[in-house]
């Protein structure tokens, strides 16, 4: 289990104060436990998770909160402020490259590698006291905790985890015997960490306009072409799509390969990292260009379906980015909440501003639909895993929408956020200010927003059909909801009824391909506000999230008139409800839903 070293092996981070905040400026979320403070988390583990793995896991997700919230948060500062940098070239002149890490950056991957082994939790027993591999709802709620504190370090984390997956798949048997059990191990300083090289200077999009080539001498595979996004650059091994020569064009022809840093006699493979990128966030982590001059990699699976296994870790990355945009919003509004408390305007604290609380719900409300929808997202991965066949349909079409729309919705909550704490939301003394450099990536990695809208429109619901699955799913959620208001419920019912045809048009029609993003919006909306309304009527559960649910239906999936101010009655006091700190009751708000 993880320890903090006795003294600070870095020298720049500030000491953690919980009495900062005094003379006037308003604390942050320092010294928390983000998990203890998290309603919404706590109350869904309960659901989705089964009550002896919650009641087995609970501890581990109190301890990450609070390091989180603590340690984490501290060495994430000095991450940030500290980036990666790269040596092309050793004192004898060999073409040797290494990246020098900052030690915050080491103490973290400590903590995620060797102590909570997130990379290995979902595929063997032995992780965090489990004798078997974790649901995917634990795996992800602790990226959720994690994420909350660093961002940057979560992508080699996943990458690596989901590399472990195309290679128990797809691998032989000899190299799941050669890279498996160094990828599984828990040895920080030896382990082998994965990473995914796909895109291209012609590409990224685009995946058949990749110019790398394979070409097969004496029994080996050697690569040759230039990667032009790579994060994790000097991971162990990257798993990365080329085109063995003679290979048709376009995605047919490319093929999966792994390709290991070092070969087996101990030599570095002949592969360059050339530069590193200067990037907008995830500062802490090395994003670098790759040239491959002859590199020796080993085929995965079978030469022509290379793209049909690397969507596979495409698609795992891409839930696991919408839990990290959820994480992220999680924190923006902690972070909110904690300023608006405190800070005093004009005599009063800000949080009693009517329009400041509007602010604050513009925050809220989208992060607690992402929560509602990776969890049920990851709650179908678990299904789909056990075989269900209903719950691999609804995750074909959950995974892109959860993408999509919270990694775009983290954009305008961090901005929000910052705004709340005002100026010193700008200064980068402060978290707000790296959450909003960091929320940007997420709509372009794993595919742009318009990538992940089309691939909802026009595969998930035009030709897999999946939302027609995800609609059973949902109607048999809100006939479930009996507490909740019968009128309440119809109203949801019709909007998803309306939210399945505008997609079934987007996708039939292909001259509306431009409202590809509507659909895929309306879809995420309306499973998000049945989501929450189903939770909210679980005994013991958070009221709550109705409301939310009913701010989703009121705004995102019905007429606004924008010549008319939109903040009726039920929302000032719908707003006294989301922000009283005490425990509400069904019966309290059951008025507001159908008003
Ligand atoms: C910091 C960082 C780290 C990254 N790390 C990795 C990594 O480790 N591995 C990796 O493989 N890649 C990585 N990427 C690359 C990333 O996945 C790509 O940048 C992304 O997929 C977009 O590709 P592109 O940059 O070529 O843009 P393009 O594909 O050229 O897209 C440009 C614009 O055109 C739009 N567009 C493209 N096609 C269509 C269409 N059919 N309809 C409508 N609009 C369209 C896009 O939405 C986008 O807005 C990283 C990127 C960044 C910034």
């Amino acid at each position: 289990m993880y320890a903090p070293p006795s003294h600070k092996s870095f020298d720049k981070a500030e000491p953690q104060d919980p009495k900062r905040g005094a003379d006037h400026i308003a604390p942050d979320c320092a010294g928390q436990n983000f998990y203890a403070i998290d309603r919404g988390l706590r109350d869904l583990l309960q659901l989705y998770l089964e009550p002896n793995d919650f009641r087995r896991l609970e501890p581990h997700f109190d301890r990450l909160g609070a390091l989180a919230g603590g340690r984490l948060d501290e060495l994430a500062r000095a991450a940030d402020k500290h980036p990666p940098v790269l040596n092309a070239r050793d004192r004898f002149g060999r073409d040797e490259d290494w990246i020098d890490y900052h030690s915050s950056y080491r103490e973290m991957e400590a903590i995620a590698f060797g102590d909570f082994q997130f990379h290995a939790m979902s595929h063997r027993a032995g992780t965090l006291d489990m004798d078997r591999p974790l649901p995917a709802v634990a795996k992800y709620a602790l990226q959720y905790l994690f994420v909350q504190a660093e961002f940057g370090l979560m992508c080699p984390i996943s990458v690596t985890d989901t590399s472990i997956h195309l290679i128990r798949k797809f691998a032989s048997a000899e190299l799941k015997d050669y890279l498996l059990p160094k990828m599984l191990s828990a040895d920080v300083a030896t382990m082998w960490k994965g990473t995914q090289f796909m895109t291209e200077r012609a590409g990224g999009s685009d995946v058949g306009a990749i110019e790398t080539t394979a070409s097969c001498e004496d029994g080996v595979w050697r690569l040759y072409g230039d990667k032009w996004f790579c994060s994790h650059a000097d991971a162990d091994v990257a798993l990365l799509l080329a085109r063995p020569e003679g290979a048709p064009g376009g995605t047919k022809g490319l093929a999966l390969f792994a390709l290991p840093r070092r070969l087996k006699d101990g030599r570095r493979n002949t592969y360059r990292i050339v530069r590193l990128k200067d990037k907008l966030g995830t500062r802490s982590m090395a994003s670098g260009e790759i040239r491959l001059e002859g590199a020796v990699a080993y085929l995965v699976g079978e030469a022509d379906h290379g793209l049909k296994q690397m969507m596979e870790q495409v698609n795992l990355s891409r839930l696991s980015h919408g839990v990290r945009a959820a994480a992220m919003m999680r924190r923006c509004v902690n972070e909110a909440m904690v300023c608006a408390r405190t800070r005093m305007a004009f005599g009063k604290t800000i949080i009693e501003y009517p329009l400041l609380r509007r602010q604050l719900l513009k925050i809220t409300v989208p992060s607690e639909q992402s929560l509602s929808m990776f969890l049920f997202a990851a709650s179908a991965l678990d299904r789909a895993n056990a075989g269900s066949k209903e719950a691999e349909g609804c995750l074909r079409i959950l995974t892109p929408l959860l993408k999509f729309r919270a990694c775009r919705d983290n954009i305008p909550v961090a901005t929000g956020a910052m705004e709340v704490r005002g100026g010193n939301g700008y200064i980068e003394e402060w978290v707000q200010a790296r959450l909003v450099r960091d929320a940007h990536i997420g709509v372009l990695w794993e595919g742009t927003s318009n990538i992940n809208a089309l691939d909802i429109v026009t595969r998930a619901v035009g030709k897999r059909r999946a939302h027609r699955t995800l609609e059973a799913a949902l109607k048999r959620l809100l006939d479930n909801a009996t507490r909740m208001p019968v009128a309440f419920r119809d109203r949801l019912r019709q909007a998803l009824d309306r939210a399945l045809v505008l997609a079934e048009r987007v996708a039939a029609e292909p001259p509306l391909e431009q409202s590809a993003r509507q659909a895929a919006s309306a879809l995420y909306h309306v499973t998000s506000s049945i989501l929450m309304t189903w939770e909210a009527a679980q005994p013991g559960r958070d009221a709550r999230r109705a409301l939310y649910a009913k701010f989703v239906l009121e705004h995102r999936l019905s007429a606004q008139d924008p010549l008319e101010p939109h903040d009726g009655d039920w929302e000032r006091e719908a707003a006294e409800f989301v922000f009283s700190q005490r425990q509400v009751a069904l019966s309290e708000i059951a008025g507001l839903l159908n008003s």
